[in-house]
């Protein structure tokens, strides 16, 4: 891996100098509250790391999708506060990321200190690329750090663009930790391997689905993804969600596991409502019984059994994706047990995705996984075996 890791070189090198550090602090929120902090803490180390080393430490983010605009609700400033809860010590935040007043403020900073800079998504420049915007993130800083995994796949210009202003380019210590599990999924897994994959949409994960193929022992699919491979299959599923479009993707991919000798799993029953808001007519159905007015929320117990089987008796696992909606106790308990049944297991587990890293602090077993990966739709790229933006401006691919 040619990529140069912070902790590689001698951190006297960062002693009072300005570190530029991409973190992804993209957080969910509700406005005001953090949801889930989850990825604030995971880059404490990296944040750490460089205090112990006096550097000026600069942290720039992303949060949502502002669209190149600043939008209140979306400025980043309640995470500047938490970390300055969860560090108990003082973070300047600046209310922009490039500019003068940026760079006075940088420059003033006591050595061993942070500075928080505002949403640079609030920047059209960010999202494009747009090189004169990289250099005036680079300009007047002296270190540029990545450790935002959950960005890494994106051509953006605090991930990309912004390296060819620096000589040397690092990697931060949870990306180093994310690529290395990533690593031992897909160098040499210990076999059987199980991927698990659930969640809305067959859309973005079809073609994760399809390289899936080539390394996996089974694919265990759940969630609403399931809907539209039963219905492939020509089972009834009445109103679930569907992706018609990918229908014949579905029978494709099912047709290719077959040959590749992987076996798919699908749930045999459902835990179903005719209504989603008043939950109305929850109860569970095997296939058969599945009605034209049902709608399938979760999967029911003669599913979790057959995945927890799986499961166990994996040796490597990767899950992205609840089972269910989640969200709602009711439907909680097919993602739940198939979460307990991966912390059972003793098989190396990687789960990844944002909401399944809610769904599992939700079920209070994250400290029960080896890796829980950062990042969502990065994780699923690397899985794929694409080239990732991030990556190849730090070398990672020379
Ligand atoms: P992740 O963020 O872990 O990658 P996704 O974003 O792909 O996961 O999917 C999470 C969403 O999928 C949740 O909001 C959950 O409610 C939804 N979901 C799961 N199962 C169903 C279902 N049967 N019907 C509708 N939505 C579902
Ligand atoms: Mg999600």
């Amino acid at each position: 891996m040619p990529i140069q890791w912070m902790d590689e070189i001698d951190p006297l090198l960062f002693s009072g100098k300005k570190v530029l550090c991409r973190v992804d602090f993209n957080v969910p929120m509700d406005g005001v509250d953090i949801l889930d902090a989850e990825r604030i803490e995971l880059t404490l180390p990296t944040i750490r790391y460089l205090l112990r080393a006096k550097a000026k430490v600069v942290l720039l983010s992303h949060l949502g999708r502002p669209k190149g605009r600043p939008k209140d609700e979306l400025s980043l400033e309640p995470v500047a506060q938490y970390l300055r809860d969860l560090l108990d010590r003082e973070v300047t935040f600046v209310h922009d990321c490039v500019g003068e007043g940026v760079a006075r403020i940088v420059n003033n900073a006591a050595d061993e200190s942070i500075t928080f800079l505002e949403n640079v998504r609030f920047n059209g420049g960010e999202e494009k690329n747009d090189p004169v915007f990289s250099k005036l993130l680079a300009k007047n800083m002296d270190f540029y750090i990545d450790d935002a995994f959950g960005a890494i796949h994106r051509s953006h210009a605090s991930v990309d663009g912004v390296t060819k202003y620096f000589s040397n380019p690092l990697g931060g210590l949870l990306l180093k930790k994310e690529l290395a599990a990533f690593n031992a999924l897909t160098l040499n897994p210990k076999k059987p391997m199980v991927a698990i994959i659930g969640g809305s949409k067959v859309s973005s994960k079809i073609s994760v689905l399809q390289q899936l193929l080539k390394k996996v022992d089974t694919l265990v699919i759940g969630g609403a993804m399931a809907y539209t491979f039963l219905k492939a299959m020509g089972e009834e599923v009445g109103q679930s969600l569907v992706e018609d479009e990918y229908l014949l993707q579905a029978q494709t991919l099912l047709k290719r596991a077959r040959d590749a000798g992987v076996k798919v799993l699908l749930p045999k029953d459902h835990v179903v409502v005719r209504d989603l808001s008043t939950k109305d007519g929850l109860k569970t159905v095997t296939p058969e019984q599945f009605l034209q007015s049902y709608i399938g929320v979760d999967i029911g117990p003669k599913t979790i059994d057959l995945f927890t089987q799986e499961i166990l008796q994996a040796r490597t696992i990767f899950m992205n994706g609840p089972m269910g909606m989640y969200e709602q106790d009711e439907f909680f308990l097919g993602t739940k047990k198939v979460l307990e049944a991966i912390a059972r297991s003793e098989g190396y587990s990687v789960v990844g995705g944002g909401d399944s890293i809610a769904a599992l602090n939700k079920a209070g077993l994250a400290k029960e996984m080896d890796f829980v990966s950062s990042g969502g739709g990065a994780g699923l790229e690397l899985l794929e075996g694409k080239k990732l933006p991030g990556l190849l401006a730090l070398g990672f691919y020379n």
